[in-house]
């Protein structure tokens, strides 16, 4: 399955488990440590069709990695627990969203046995789509209730923009509302003109551009 999904997998279920920020971080670490064998692809195609799957996606790493993102983070019994099931909520995803014909050689070194998923589909599938719009979607609804994203792992200052900016969209009126006429308003400095000459508080609103009726 693409990445990026995979980041947000690790950030949205590190934030449903009420993890702290460091914990947060390495869950996502655990959710895309596996892909680390698709750098093969740096020395060719055949490395990367070779190793890929099988040198980073088994079992053996995946308690390697819990018990050192453990140490690293300081973390708790459940945070080291949640490290090893995102690490296989990877595999899962992979054994689906990877595409027909890849499997997992989940039990190498140990054993060069493919695991295959008979319901695979393509990498370039709706069903990839909609996983991504599905975390992503889950990652905008705990930017604005937890006032936070996976942004405050790598770059704080970018993160606060981006919450700020949800947050202020989230403020913002939709359309047009109307609301009461308030009798005692003071008019603004550019209705003044109006109520000198006589003319009623909701005459200057109206002369301003009708701005105290559409708030
Ligand atoms: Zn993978």
């Amino acid at each position: 399955m693409h990445l990026a999904t995979h980041v947000l997998a690790g950030w949205c279920l590190g934030n449903l488990l009420r993890l702290g920020k460091k914990e947060r971080t390495w869950c996502i670490a655990a959710s895309v440590l596996p892909d680390v064998d698709g750098l093969g692809l740096l020395a060719g195609v055949r490395a990367y069709q070779t190793y890929h799957h099988v040198l980073a996606h088994n079992l053996t790493l995946g308690l390697v990695a819990t018990v050192g993102f453990a140490r690293l983070a300081r973390c708790s019994l459940k945070g080291a627990a949640t490290f090893f099931a995102l690490f296989h909520l990877h595999l899962v995803m992979d054994l689906f969203g990877s595409g027909p014909g890849w499997g997992i050689a989940y039990l190498w070194p140990w054993s060069d046995q493919m695991v295959y998923s008979a319901h695979a589909w393509s990498f370039l599938s709706w069903q990839n789509g909609v996983a991504f719009l599905g975390f992503a979607g889950w990652t905008v609804a705990i930017a604005r209730a937890c006032r936070r994203t996976p942004l405050e792992c790598f770059a704080p200052r970018f993160d606060r923009q981006v919450v700020n900016l949800l947050a202020r969209k989230a403020d913002r009126p939709k359309g047009l509302t109307i609301g009461p006429i308030e009798a005692d308003a003071e008019p603004r400095s550019s209705d003044k003109p109006a109520t000198r000459n006589g003319g009623s508080k909701r005459e200057a609103a109206t002369a301003g551009g009708g701005g105290e009726f559409f708030k």
